[in-house]
């Protein structure tokens, strides 16, 4: 039997450099992560290449009709709107799209890609602050709900409207303290200046607006579930004070997004399994606001929710392979990765849950795991402890599936490609690698740079 020549390693003495310990201790992996949905992430990493983006459709629904379930059991009139920035590859916008979300968007090209994806106009949230009158023009002319930002947009479809003598559907986009500081009062009017009602009421002055909803996006990754009740309590204010001013119904609540992914944030005291509210508790507290509020039976309104992150991040892997190993000079071990913060933009914000794909020693060591761009911000856990991993092995990381397929950058390196699992346990690309070629495909070189002697 032939047998592998184990590997030497020259021992070094090393000042101890750990983590922050919590009460459980330092955490690391007991077992190999060797399998997504029941398929070979070795085999997914020979078809694909390495580094490459995963998806489990199957997580996807999951994680989407639970949250479905979450508010449709407490709330009568329920609408999911699929965040388009959080992931806007075509595959997985269609995924929430069979489901029955719409598409709520901030931006003329999100809003492109929706439309071309299928989804009629007025199932389409248009928000953001950046609008310009053309791109208003083809929300208005498509049915789509307008979320006005501030009052410039607000005068530019004022305009838009008698010249085209349409009716727009509007909402307003709310900001407001709900006890989470910094506040965003950077999106949207605000709440207690009085700068939301007044919108308000020049919405309902021009003759071809008609205020449909009101929305609010209060912040992202939130811990704070009491902050939802606020935030639909204040809505709920302005509904009923629209109702009484005006004797206008409103026909839904936009509570936007910002329910945190099972993620543990940088610095973080517990992991994030352990300290993230589950979305029935944020439902809990959305539905009663809004059902205690005092509305009339026949006013209830819709409550749409645009949530991003929290359907999406379990859902996406990514998979790469370890390129080299060095040591520190105060001795901590260095191990090189084929990923790094071009294509992990959120490991400045996580720690991210990192596994060996295959089997591994019992001896773990505190390590600094690296991408593999020339720049000293590329790093991808500061202080993980994970078994020693050899040049070539393979590891998954977890829960990525938020933002970082929108915004990774083509920096050094090229993107790779994206596969998606389907329920059946298929794989599939759902978007190639870059190469040479697509980069430089935009690329115009002047006559005179064409040629150089050397
Ligand atoms: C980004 C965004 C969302 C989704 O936010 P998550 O924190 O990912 O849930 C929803 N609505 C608006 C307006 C957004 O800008």
């Amino acid at each position: 039997m032939k047998t592998e020549k184990l590997k030497y390693e020259r021992p070094a003495i090393r000042k101890m450099n750990t983590g922050l310990m919590n009460k459980f201790g330092t955490r690391t992996e007991y077992a190999p992560f060797t399998h997504i949905d029941g398929v070979s992430v070795k085999e997914l990493i020979n078809k694909y290449g390495s580094p490459c983006f995963v998806i489990s459709e199957r997580t996807i629904r999951k994680t989407y009709q639970n949250a479905v379930r979450a508010f449709k059991t407490r709330y009568p009139k329920v609408q999911f709107a699929w965040s388009y920035k959080t992931n806007y590859i075509d595959a997985v916008c269609n995924v929430f799209h069979q489901e029955g979300s719409w598409a709520e968007v901030v931006s003329i090209f999100e809003y492109t890609k929706a439309i071309e994806n299928g989804v009629p106009g007025n199932k389409i949230i248009f928000n953001g602050p950046e609008k310009t009158k053309a791109d208003l023009q083809i929300a208005l002319e498509n049915n789509s709900y307008i979320h006005v930002d501030h009052f410039d947009e607000l005068y530019d479809l004022i305009e838009l409207t008698q010249e085209l003598k349409k009716t727009a559907k509007v909402a307003i986009r709310v900001n407001m303290d709900t006890g989470v500081y910094p506040m965003w009062d950077r999106f949207g009017f605000n709440y207690e200046s009085g700068q939301a009602w007044n919108a308000i009421n020049k919405i309902m002055a021009s003759e071809y607006l008609e205020m449909v909803g009101l929305h609010c996006h209060i912040g992202t990754f939130m811990l704070d579930t009491n902050a939802y009740a606020i935030a639909a309590a204040k809505l709920s204010d302005l509904a009923v004070n629209i109702k009484y001013v005006f004797n206008k119904t409103i026909q839904y609540l936009d509570l936007g997004g910002g329910f945190p992914s099972a993620n543990t944030l940088r610095g973080a005291y517990l992991p994030g399994p352990d300290m993230i509210p589950s979305i029935d508790e944020f439902a809990e507290v959305i539905t009663n606001t809004i059902l205690n509020y005092g509305y009339k039976k026949e006013d209830l309104p819709l409550l749409i929710l645009e949530t991003g992150r929290a359907m999406i991040d379990d859902a996406g892997y990514l998979l790469g392979s370890v390129i080299a190993n060095k040591r520190l000079s105060d001795g901590r071990r260095a191990t090189i990765m084929d990923f790094g913060v071009n294509i992990l933009f959120t490991a400045f914000w996580y720690e991210h849950k990192i596994t060996p794909a295959q089997e591994f020693s019992s001896h773990t060591e505190d390590m600094v795991l690296y991408g593999p761009l020339c720049m000293n911000i590329d790093v991808v856990r500061s202080s993980v402890t994970l078994p020693a991993l050899n040049r070539g092995d393979h590891v998954v990381v977890h829960k990525v599936g938020a933002y970082n397929m929108t915004q990774w950058m083509q920096f050094i390196a090229m993107r790779p490609k994206v596969a998606l699992i389907d329920t059946n346990g298929e794989s599939h690309v759902i978007r190639e690698n870059e190469t040479v070629k697509t980069i430089t495909e935009p690329e115009r070189m002047p006559e005179h740079l064409k040629t150089f002697n050397l």
